[in-house]
């Protein structure tokens, strides 16, 4: 059996057609027009004006740095937007199910509880890499979805390109690979691969790397056919225009973002160092992102100790494989210093 997207989509979102805003029916095409055509107040203050739906502008800004065709993105309110619209369009409430793979970025199981689809969750090895194998034999006819994230949240890990492309290779549904951290990994987006994989979907997003947690802007890249299948049921106006704006001057300003980024890369080395001399630390998990996964002798000690000086980290202890464990966010070189200095004084 082949991929067939048909199969995939929801039959109460085959029949759709997607609402048909204002902004959608007339295009500016820059000469002079007069709106009287969505009830917007006319005095102009920067934002009386509907956001363009389709993100026209940011998204010629945005595929030309992801090197994609704008017709293989879709932008959303945050990457957790995107992740729901594919719940939407694709799982059929108490009918289908998706996997998720443990220890992993905690809204997928959110998404999936909101909408009434089953989370088989199949656990990462030891190693914190997908198991094929275990995963293939948890498929059956109504898995619609197998969540990948990669590098993954907590572990910081990549996972070994042969896993993924075997699960793309072998599973006939729709395989999301969430890259929230690529851009703090040397390793190649699976962005580029999307026309080689008609299954694969890349989820990006600006809230890490990009520093605009702040705005909500979240990016899919898939085939042009799975784009169509999600601006039908996306809302109109899903990403302001304020977004609009502060994401793309973000983008065009490249070189501050990159610079951030190896800062950050370079504060994580620096801090991956330090805790080596930290008696209590047991180990240090490798990271291609921007933030390092810890075991320590007892993670909910050291979680409050750190409060209690004023250092918020994450606790992950109740994860599945991730027992003991935090995770440290790199942050500037000052609180990066205050963490090691605390959890120096903590040592002795
Ligand atoms: C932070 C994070 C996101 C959330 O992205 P938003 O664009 O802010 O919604 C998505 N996936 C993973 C794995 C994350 O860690």
């Amino acid at each position: 059996m082949s991929f067939n997207l048909e199969n995939l989509i929801r039959e109460n979102v085959k029949g759709l057609r997607p609402y048909s805003s204002a902004r959608d029916e007339y295009v500016s095409d820059g000469s002079e027009m007069v709106f009287l055509d969505a009830n917007e107040n006319p005095f102009e203050n920067g934002v009386n004006r509907y956001p363009d739906p389709q993100q026209r502008n940011l998204k010629v800004v945005l595929a030309e740095r992801k090197e994609v065709q704008v017709g293989n993105m879709l932008l959303g309110n945050g990457s957790d937007e995107v992740l729901d619209l594919l719940f939407r369009a694709f799982c059929e409430p108490q009918k289908d199910n998706v996997i998720t793979l443990p220890p992993t970025y905690g809204m997928y199981k959110v998404l999936s509880g909101v909408n009434a689809i089953e989370n088989r969750e199949v656990l990462l090895t030891d190693g914190f890499e997908p198991n094929v194998t275990a995963i293939l034999s948890r498929v059956d006819a109504q898995t619609k979805i197998i969540f990948i994230c990669s590098p993954n949240n907590p572990t910081g890990n990549s996972f070994n390109v042969k896993h993924i492309q075997e699960l793309l290779r072998s599973f006939k549904g729709l395989v999301v690979v969430d890259e929230a951290y690529i851009d703090f990994s040397a390793g190649e987006s699976w962005a580029s691969k999307i026309s080689e994989y008609p299954n694969l979907i890349v989820t990006q997003t600006l809230s890490k790397a990009y520093g605009l947690a702040g705005i909500r802007l979240g990016i899919c890249i898939a085939s042009s056919e799975i784009i169509t299948v999600l601006n039908k049921i996306k809302p109109p106006y899903n990403v302001n225009e304020l977004t609009q704006q502060r994401a793309m001057k973000r983008v065009l300003n490249i070189d501050a973002v990159t610079n951030e980024i190896s800062t950050i890369i370079s504060e994580k080395k620096r801090l991956i160092q330090a805790l080596q001399n930290i008696s209590f630390v047991a180990k240090i998990y490798p990271s291609n992102a921007n933030f390092v996964l810890v075991k320590v002798d007892d993670a909910n000690n050291r979680y409050q100790q750190l409060l209690e000086k004023g250092v918020v980290v994450r606790n992950r202890t109740n994860q599945a494989l991730c027992e003991n464990t935090l995770r440290f966010t790199v942050g500037t070189e000052a609180e990066n210093k205050k963490l090691i200095d605390t959890l120096g004084k903590l040592a002795n």
